[in-house]
């Protein structure tokens, strides 16, 4: 039973990269404690009907990792997979990523386990607004700070803000991030994770002698982060080979016409039917010809049985946690480079921070203003990984783990433990 649970853990990947990076800086076991524990997980219930009049009910869950840094930042997903061992997780991650682009914000995540799939546009409304008044008393721009993640939309977040707003009696825009920018949210947000990918990905790709123009891509996962990766990667002169989406792996060795999958996966929410490639499964695309390759779907994605076959030269996660440390160690030995998911997937929060900054002012910047200090935060931190990576002959993965811990780990010693 408890190796079972070990072998299907989220937040037990986390740890074990945690520690590879906690033994590298040497760290003691008492602060290894403090930074192993969430600061609260929060777990409800949903009461809700259907539009039939069915009476149904969901889970929700909140996870506050870390504050040390500031109030606590992380998306919300709503999918049938989420559990407390994934929130936790994610909200794990969530802290060493704000700290690896040197946010003020700790760690948090939220989730409902639900098939967004099956439900309407009523039916998502309820459950969100439920969920968010189910969390009045614990968020708010300087408590917590929810944003997008798997299938929850701007929509969803401007649900969230006026539910939060008419419990406090007043407009905070800044309770989340993502929103919709008729009511506070910043240009530039909704590609930010994807061309923060593209940012990562290009930066090293340079440093290893690739060529955009000569580079091939494959990308897993047509949501939010995939499918603006793919449009980037394209306009800077790569051939996207491969692309996927729930219903399947799409392969192109001449290249896919990303404009036409964009518009064919809005047209039909998916890629179901698109003819721009050669339909493959999932495994094969994981394992196919390229020379850059980018997951950006869900976890555990690179395991110890497909790790061994993949081809890339570069993997860059905009996924949370798609490598289980088994994978990670394969990559390493065959020389594959990962720019791990908090560097890579990154641009995403940090946007959300600007936009979080700008509601705080209410004053909105040009979305070239977005994104020129979005290039700015990524590149100057993903140097400070290369450097420590190169000091210390380690992964990129080691490098962002001890950076992100050597940063909570100061803010949490000046702090200091009140009892
Ligand atoms: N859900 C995204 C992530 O995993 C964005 C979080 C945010 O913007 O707060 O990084």
């Amino acid at each position: 039973m408890t190796t079972a649970v070990r072998e299907v853990s989220v937040f037990g990947d986390g740890i074990a990269y945690f520690n590879q990076a906690a033994d590298l800086l040497e760290l003691d076991a008492g602060m290894r404690r403090i930074l192993t524990h969430p600061s609260r997980q929060i777990i409800f219930s949903i009461p809700f009907q259907r539009d039939s009049g069915e009476m149904e009910v969901f889970t929700g869950y909140r996870v506050q990792y870390n504050f040390a840094r500031g109030p606590a930042k992380g998306g919300i997903r709503f999918h049938p997979g989420v559990t407390l061992d994934e929130v936790t997780a994610l909200a794990f991650w969530m802290t060493w990523k704000c700290a690896v682009v040197d946010l003020p914000f700790g760690g948090g995540k939220g989730g409902v386990t639900c098939d967004p799939a099956t439900l309407s546009q009523n039916e998502l409304e309820r459950i969100t607004r439920r969920y968010a008044a189910e969390l009045v008393e614990v968020v708010g721009p300087d408590k917590d700070v929810p944003a997008p993640d798997v299938n929850t939309t701007p929509q969803v977040m401007a649900w969230f803000m006026d539910t939060y707003s008419m419990h406090v009696r007043q407009h905070v825009p800044g309770v989340v991030t993502g929103k919709p920018l008729e009511i506070g949210g910043s240009r530039g947000r909704v590609e930010a994770t994807g061309r923060g990918v593209t940012i990562c990905a290009l930066d090293e790709m340079s440093h290893m002698g690739l060529v955009p123009e000569q580079s091939k891509i494959v990308i897993q996962g047509f949501g939010n982060v995939g499918l603006y990766a793919a449009k980037l990667f394209a306009e800077r002169g790569c051939s996207v080979v491969g692309i996927s989406d729930v219903t399947g792996a799409y392969y192109n060795k001449n290249g896919i016409d990303v404009h036409a999958a964009i518009e064919h996966a809005a047209k039909h929410r998916n890629l179901e039917g698109f003819k721009g490639g050669d339909k493959i499964s999932n495994g094969e695309l994981l394992t196919s010809e390229c020379d850059v390759l980018v997951p950006a779907a869900l976890e555990k994605v690179f395991t110890a049985e497909n790790a061994p076959n993949v081809k890339a030269k570069l993997i860059v996660e905009g996924a949370n946690g798609p490598t289980t440390p088994e994978a990670d160690s394969i990559f390493k030995q065959k020389g594959i480079v990962v720019i791990p998911d908090i560097m890579a997937n990154a641009g995403g929060v940090t946007v959300s921070y600007f936009e979080w900054v700008q509601d705080r002012m209410g004053y909105f910047w040009k979305e070239s203003e977005v994104n020129e200090r979005l290039e700015d935060v990524l590149l100057a931190n993903l140097g400070e990984l290369r450097a420590i990576k190169n000091a210390r002959s380690s992964t990129f993965r080691v490098a962002a783990y001890a950076l992100a811990i050597d940063r909570v780990v100061k803010a949490a010693r000046l702090r200091g433990i009140y009892a």
